[in-house]
């Protein structure tokens, strides 16, 4: 079964934490001036992707 993969553009993500709060199961945090995510914690529900200024999230199949 395809697996699907939450990415946080480290390029991008400029540290704004817009996303940080979204996220219903906490797998988002700030280290820095970067979001990181806890991919066990992820559950692919895409809310916080829109709320990036930058563009930083996505999720892809793997
Ligand atoms: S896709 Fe949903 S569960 Fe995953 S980090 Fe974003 S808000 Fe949280
Ligand atoms: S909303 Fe985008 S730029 Fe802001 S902390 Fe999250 S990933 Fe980084």
């Amino acid at each position: 079964m395809a697996q699907s993969l939450f990415v946080v553009d480290d390029d991008s993500c400029y540290g704004c934490g817009a996303c940080i709060g979204l996220c219903p199961t906490s797998a988002l945090s700030m280290k820095g001036l970067l979001a990181m995510v806890e991919q066990s914690k992820c559950v692919f529900c895409e809310l916080c992707i829109p709320s990036c200024p930058v563009d930083a999230l996505d999720i892809y199949a793997r």
